[in-house]
């Protein structure tokens, strides 16, 4: 049942508007809604079935980074971290690998995590090529995905399936 602790916690992170609280919506729904409240922070469990297996996990939608002393707990709580930026929006990429950094810094380990590139829809608004996220997640040692909350697909639940499957085998080798 979903009254027993989560087997996987995960921390979705990145600028605000995003797509954070859109891409966990499409995840757990296959809908998108247009509008959150960009200030909204909440948790969602949701049980998987990966490769054969049921996983009950726990997902933290986060918004305002600045209040960093929370987010340090955040940080410690987690297992798995969803790195998110905007493909339209520069200052959210580079935000994004500062991040990766201080998520390092705080477990004192490389940690696991998932790049995102989000809103791949809006292509004429491109400012962050394939190749660049794609160099970027080789050198923080992240998986790398672009996604479209709005129109959905297949990659975004495989950024949430890799992520498990990442922490699975680094929680099986410990
Ligand atoms: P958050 O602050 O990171 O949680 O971002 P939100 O999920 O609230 O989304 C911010 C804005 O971007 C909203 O207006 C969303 O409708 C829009 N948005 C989110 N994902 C996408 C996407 O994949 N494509 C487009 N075109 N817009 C998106
Ligand atoms: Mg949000």
């Amino acid at each position: 049942s979903k009254g027993r602790p989560p087997d996987c916690k995960i921390v979705v992170l990145g600028n605000s508007g995003v797509g954070k609280s859109a891409l966990i919506v499409r995840f757990l729904t296959n809908r998108f809604i247009w509008e959150y409240d960009p200030t909204l922070e909440r948790t969602y469990k949701h049980q998987v079935q990966l490769d054969e297996e049921p996983i009950l996990m726990e997902i933290l939608d986060t918004a305002g980074q600045e209040e960093t002393i929370q987010q340090e707990g955040n940080i410690r709580w987690a297992d798995g971290f969803v790195l998110v930026y905007a493909i339209n929006d520069r200052q959210s990429f580079e935000a994004a690998g500062t991040l990766k950094q201080h998520l390092d810094q705080v477990k004192k380990t490389n940690v696991q995590c998932m790049l995102v590139g989000n809103k791949v829809d809006l292509l004429h608004e491109r400012r962050v090529t394939t190749n660049e996220g794609e160099a970027l997640a080789l050198e923080l040692s992240c998986g790398f995905f672009e996604t479209s909350a709005s129109d959905g697909g297949e990659e975004i639940s495989e950024v949430f399936h890799e992520l498990l499957r990442d922490i699975k085998r680094r929680k099986s080798v410990e």
